[in-house]
């Protein structure tokens, strides 16, 4: 890639992401589990850029949303209502009835004072409310105990025995419609043993409601797939993930619904900055760069790790604490790594930065948000523009007093 160019023309820092690796690990996706229905429900939460979006849907793929912002950018993307689920342990009154009138696939429910609350709404709207239960299979997903959601510890989805009163509940309604099963136990995942029993778990559940004449179309796996961000790192196979969960499905007809997040963006993108600075503290070396914790926050709320390089610059490498401009020491890109001497004006490229990247981006130090690019079929287009000063303040400015 010309990243002098780039530099050029866009500034930095920028994101940029690469639309046909994404449009690759999404076929790829799917064809690992072809020997079933199943539905690929991108969570958009992971990178929720409109083109992206307007590009998955091109593919044929459904959105999970968490949020009824999430559900807007799905549908002006172009999505149709009934690709989108609604998933999150804290939808609002107001975004369930905004879902209901949607009219969206199905709402993952995550209580029972939602499924209450839910209900109340559908009634209101005199409407059937299709929904899933996202059941906490108190698995250990192993992974950063941030993005570890599948225990009973977690905050998330209701035991089974509750989902199964839950399931009842809802079958005796006349504005409540189950059609599926949710779990999704964590994000990351390398290992995906705890995937494999989760899904043992919920289809027990599936076969006793079965047997209590409750009938669910989606047995929704979640996502949490997780990337290989180092260099010892092993991704999953897909094959075997597919015949991990299948197994356990045997003489049911479901549609396999599936959310992964990570999985198909993390890899696409790069996070690109310019060196401002070095400098030594005593005998330590850091590399000052334009971009931050602020653009990119996954190495300071994670310590997760990304690949770091000067694609420009050669020569012997020392070991250097890579960090933003905040006013915080947590704002570092990595610590302890080896690279070669760099000066001003220097480009750097961060690797794997695509999911969790400019979605979790902020003004913090009143910064202004990145821009973003796409690399589709040889071409690099703008996908956002940089925002301006005069955007970050735009909701204030109004009310200062004259
Ligand atoms: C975050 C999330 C996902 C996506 O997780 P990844 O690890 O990015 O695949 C899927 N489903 C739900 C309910 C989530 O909260």
């Amino acid at each position: 890639m010309d990243y002098k160019q780039l530099k050029n023309e866009f500034q930095t820092p920028f994101y940029i992401y690469n639309f046909d690796f994404i449009k690759k690990r999404f076929l790829s996706l799917k064809e690992a589990f072809k020997a079933r229905k199943s539905q690929i429900f991108y969570a958009l939460k992971a990178n929720s850029n409109l083109s992206l979006l307007q590009m998955l849907v091109k593919l044929d793929s459904g959105f999970d949303c968490v949020s009824i912002g999430e559900i807007r950018r799905a549908l002006k993307a172009g999505a149709k209502p009934y690709k989108i689920i609604f998933s999150g342990v804290g939808k609002t009154k107001e975004e369930l009835k905004l879902a209901l009138e949607y009219d969206i696939l199905y709402i993952n429910l995550e209580s029972e004072a939602e499924m209450i609350l839910l209900e109340s709404v559908a009634k209101k709207l005199n409407l059937k409310a299709r929904i899933s239960i996202r059941v906490n299979p108190n698995v250990d997903a192993k992974t950063h105990p941030y993005i570890s959601t599948g225990l009973n510890e977690n905050k998330f989805g209701v035991e089974t025995q509750i989902a199964r009163k839950m399931y009842l509940y809802a079958k005796n309604s006349a504005f409540l419609e189950p059609v599926g099963v949710h779990f999704h136990i964590g994000s990351q995942l390398l290992e995906l043993s705890p995937i494999y029993e989760a899904a043992g778990i919920v289809a027990k559940l599936v076969r006793e409601l079965k047997a209590l004449q409750i009938e669910l179309k989606f047995f929704d796996i979640g996502g949490g797939l997780g990337v290989a961000y180092e260099k010892t790192d092993t991704e999953p196979k897909l094959y075997e993930y597919a015949q991990g969960i299948l197994k356990h499905l045997n003489g049911l007809d479901l549609t396999i619904g599936m959310e992964p997040g990570r999985y198909l963006v993390a890899k696409s993108g790069e996070f690109v900055c310019s060196v401002l600075y070095e400098k030594t503290n005593k005998d330590k070396r850091f590399i000052i760069v334009d971009g931050a914790m602020n653009d990119f926050i996954r190495p300071s709320l994670y310590e997760a790790y990304h690949e770091i390089i000067l694609p420009y610059n050669k020569g012997e490498e020392s070991e250097c604490d890579v960090v933003g401009g905040i006013c915080e020491s947590g704002d570092f890109f990595a610590r302890k790594r080896f690279l070669p001497k760099s000066k001003g004006g220097d480009i750097m490229v961060i690797k794997n930065a695509g999911a969790y990247g400019f979605s979790m981006s902020s003004n913090y130090n009143s910064r202004n948000r990145a821009c973003e690019l796409a690399l589709e079929e040889g071409q690099i287009r703008l996908i956002r523009q940089r925002e301006s000063f005069e955007e970050q303040i735009a909701l204030e400015e109004k009310f200062l007093k004259a």
